[in-house]
């Protein structure tokens, strides 16, 4: 095995072990390079918080409040739809969420508890 044989085979590896992750301040995924959360990201964020919608709200709204300071640093003069942006982090798991009515009153209890 030559040095670049060794090494695109190192490569694939490690590409192989890589979880669909933003990579910030871009917000792209790691992984396959799509907006984060892509496709597969959303399929294991779903599976992962599957018992506690809840969290997965509040981990996605950081995310997105994240998202917005990180992108809005790197280009400020295109800041992006704001609809699209919550979309994209807030809208998607409330279409395959069945406890998102619950979920939400519970976020709501909890912030207003912690403030
Ligand atoms: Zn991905």
């Amino acid at each position: 095995m030559t040095g670049q044989q060794r090494r695109l085979s190192v490569n694939r590896l490690a590409s192989a072990e890589v979880e669909h992750l933003p990579m910030r301040p871009l917000w792209r995924c790691r992984r396959c390079g799509q907006p984060w959360p892509c496709g597969a990201a959303k399929l294991a964020l779903l599976a992962e918080y599957r018992e506690v919608p809840v969290s997965l709200f509040l981990y996605l709204g950081g995310c997105l409040h994240d998202a917005i300071d990180d992108l809005h640093r790197l280009n400020p003069s295109v800041t992006g739809s704001v609809a699209d942006m919550f979309d994209r982090f807030l809208g998607w798991p409330a279409r395959h969420t069945h406890a998102y009515r619950v979920g939400t009153t519970t976020a709501v209890s909890i912030e207003e508890a912690t403030s």
